[in-house]
């Protein structure tokens, strides 16, 4: 049986998250109970719309943002923390659909998207256990080429990297499943949560109206916008909708033209007890956030007070695969066969918005409704720059939004009740591709 919704079971998935036991949250903000108006309006308190709040409050202009729930509980507040130099995509979409000019430059944004990461934390003092440095491991003879494909080709656009095989690669992680791994400082890992009610705070000081529990259920366009809450009205000149997997969930008709360029793939996490701080230096070396060239990838790190949050084990149709944190403790087991007695306290998960093409799908419904979505599980970094493109196009220098506004996306096939079987379909041949190896 199909899910009837995915709001109830992202909703679910929310429910023993570690990120959230172990931080505490202001008070919710009240519900939009009134008329407003604004220079802009946002749709989304996840870290796209966050971001682009604060970069158009710090330019000067009037901004309230409509979040559903709670700021930062959707994708923002449960993923795997880990921020990656690059795109999902590779630059391969980028080079042939936009030459090799702009595609450097694409390349240069998602250097700086993880710089934007460590200027925010500095100048809004954001507390989130940030830590340099990612391993990437390979666990075949065929995925250790293809990684030292991926480690040529980074370090040929200057970013240094380690390379280990064999025998080296626990000098990298002590797992017997690796056959190469490689270490590099420009990516890293964060709390995710803390991270984003940071910024939130920082749009708040900066004078964004923030609104919790206010789903955006309709929008009128026009040269003015018009949005509706069950209980209050936003009008605004420009608007953002930056609500991921969800806005079509809350509001059918906000923008029924980009709901069906995503698609909602589900991916889920698992936190540990606590280990011995030794044990984690001597598993993962330098802290470092891991994660695997499979086409179903683990993604792993130790967080700041010790415990393994390892995630993986996608899901194409939307439905929670069953006895979820036995089969992740199992892929954990896998990787590291000397935890068998840790206990695991934690199992969560969400929605990851995929594109066609895992490229970024950023732009702009008629000349004042911008949307930013499709991050395709490298949100954490590229949501930040979103946010500061948006906000630039809006202040009048759309070059750089417009860089990705170029790239063409296309549908799901099937639309939107039959691109789930058919993208699970599609995505059985890579496991079977993976377990091949
Ligand atoms: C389990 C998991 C692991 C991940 N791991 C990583 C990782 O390690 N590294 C990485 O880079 N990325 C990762 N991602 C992806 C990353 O989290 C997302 O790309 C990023 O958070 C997207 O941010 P967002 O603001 O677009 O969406 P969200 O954080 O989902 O925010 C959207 C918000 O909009 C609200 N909303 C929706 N519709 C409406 C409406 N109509 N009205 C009002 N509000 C609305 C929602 O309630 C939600 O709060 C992961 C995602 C998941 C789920």
């Amino acid at each position: 049986m199909w899910p009837r919704s995915l709001r109830a079971l992202d909703a679910q998935l929310n429910q023993s998250n570690y990120y959230e036991a172990s931080v505490k949250r202001p008070a919710a903000a009240s519900p939009l109970q009134s008329a407003l108006q604004a220079d802009v309006l946002i749709v989304g308190g996840g870290l796209a719309g966050l971001s682009a709040a604060l970069e158009l409050a710090q330019r000067g202009l009037q901004v309230v943002l409509l979040e559903a729930a709670r700021v930062a509980s959707g994708a923002s507040g449960r993923n795997g923390g880990q921020a990656i130099v690059g795109y999902a995509c590779g630059q391969i979409p980028f080079e042939q659909q936009l030459g090799a000019a702009d595609a450097q430059r694409a390349w240069n944004l998602s250097l700086q998207a993880l710089d934007l990461i460590d200027q925010r934390i500095a100048a809004h003092g954001i507390d989130c256990d940030r830590v340099h440095g990612y391993t990437y491991v390979a666990d075949s003879a065929r995925k250790a080429r293809a990684l030292r494909q991926e480690c040529d080709e980074l370090q040929q656009r200057g970013v240094a990297c380690d390379w280990a095989e064999g025998a080296q690669v626990p000098r990298l992680i002590d797992s017997p499943r690796y056959r190469a791994a490689f270490f590099e400082r420009r990516s890293g890992h964060l709390q995710p949560l803390k991270y984003a009610l940071g910024i939130a705070r920082a749009a708040r000081a900066a004078g964004v109206q923030i609104f919790e529990h206010s789903p955006v259920t309709q929008l009128r366009r026009g040269a003015t916008l018009v949005a509706h809450t069950p209980h209050g009205m936003v009008k605004a000149r420009f608007g953002v909708l930056a609500g991921n997997c969800m806005l079509a969930e809350h509001g059918p008709g906000v923008a029924p033209e980009i709901a069906p360029r995503i698609m909602p793939v589900g991916t889920y996490i698992i936190g540990t007890a606590a280990l011995d701080p030794a044990c984690c230096e001597r598993l993962i070396a330098a802290g470092a956030a891991v994660c695997d060239n499979n086409f179903a990838l683990d993604y792993f790190r130790f967080s700041r007070d010790h415990r393994l949050l390892f995630g993986g084990r996608v899901s194409y149709t939307g439905r929670t695969p069953a006895q979820l944190q036995h089969l992740l403790r199992q892929r954990m087991l896998r990787v590291f066969p000397t935890l068998q007695e840790l206990p695991v306290q934690f199992v969560w998960g969400g929605f990851v918005d995929i594109s066609m093409n895992r490229a970024p799908d950023f732009g702009r419904l008629g000349d004042n409704l911008y949307y930013l979505q499709g991050f395709s599980g490298h949100g954490l970094a590229l949501t930040g720059l979103a946010g500061q493109l948006v906000a630039q196009a809006l202040a009048g220098q759309a070059g750089h939004f417009d860089l990705f506004a170029r790239l063409q996306h296309r549908n799901f096939p099937g639309g939107p009740l039959l691109r789930t079987p058919t993208l699970a379909l599609g995505m059985l041949w890579y496991r079977l591709r993976d377990a091949l190896a």
